[in-house]
């Protein structure tokens, strides 16, 4: 195993890898996959192979300048997408670890830790204290 691992790395000396455009070819890839187990359809079969071929051809290209203008081409393209999404996410994680209070005299948000049991918090606009549960 060490080894073949050795002549891969060896073999991907000078090739292009990994970057966000086959990233998203994987996952698209996958994703017609995994639609292409409900509906048994052909195009989605060639897609599937369009897909792989693709990517593999991106992973190992030698023009790497290429490939990274590529890669560059998507993003841009993908901005407007991926920005929202990120944000998302970001919220997503953050409400996951942290609870979100209105001060009880000026409406400032502020935002606790979860899971600390009862804490007294500190207005950093106003200085009201309270308790709440985090
Ligand atoms: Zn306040």
């Amino acid at each position: 195993m060490g080894k073949f691992r050795e002549k891969l790395q060896r073999f991907m000396i000078g090739r292009y890898g990994m970057d966000q455009l086959n990233q998203f070819l994987l996952y698209a890839v996958l994703a017609v996959i995994l639609i292409n187990l409900f509906v048994r359809m052909w195009p989605l079969e060639l897609l599937e192979l369009a897909g792989i071929v693709f990517l593999y051809f991106r992973m190992f290209s030698r023009n790497i300048s290429k490939r990274y203008q590529e890669n560059q081409a998507f993003l841009r393209m993908t901005f407007r997408v991926r920005e929202p999404l990120k944000k998302w996410q970001f919220r997503f994680r953050e409400s996951r670890q942290y609870h979100i209070y209105k001060c009880p005299s000026c409406g400032q948000k502020i935002r606790i830790p979860r899971g600390r049991g009862r804490v007294s918090i500190h207005c950093p606009k106003c200085g009201t204290d309270f308790i709440k549960k985090s």
